[in-house]
């Protein structure tokens, strides 16, 4: 499904698709961190602030794949970007990320150009 509604150069991002999309990874990330439900349950409850500094002592705890935890950020960030109302432009060009890449990767804060440049 391709959604591209232009009005006047503004894309309409479906957020809230984008918005469980990110939620329902965060979930995945954190249980391959080895947060078990219950414990999720209960970070669910507090606050933004709480579960990072949770993580980061389960982190230290358990030495977890660096990886999942830069995933994890990333997902962070775009939730913070979609609260914010900056989801879904590139970070460093300001250009709107393509739909199509964010559906593919939903946490995606560069457009492909940038992305390509800053991996090359
Ligand atoms: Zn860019």
């Amino acid at each position: 499904m391709i959604t591209r509604r232009q009005t006047g150069g503004t894309v309409k991002f479906p957020k809230n698709t984008y918005r469980k999309e990110l939620l329902r990874k965060k979930h995945e990330f954190l249980s391959a961190l080895g947060l078990h439900s219950q414990k999720l349950a209960a970070v669910e409850r507090s606050s933004e602030d709480d579960l990072t500094a949770h993580l980061q002592e389960q982190s230290v705890e358990l030495g977890l794949s660096r990886v999942v935890h830069q995933q994890l950020r990333e997902v962070e960030y775009a939730l913070d970007r979609l609260a914010s109302g900056e989801y879904g432009t590139c970070a460093d060009c300001g250009d709107a990320i393509s739909p199509n890449r964010l559906q593919a990767v939903p946490w995606a804060r560069y457009c492909v150009n940038c992305q390509d440049r800053i991996a090359a």
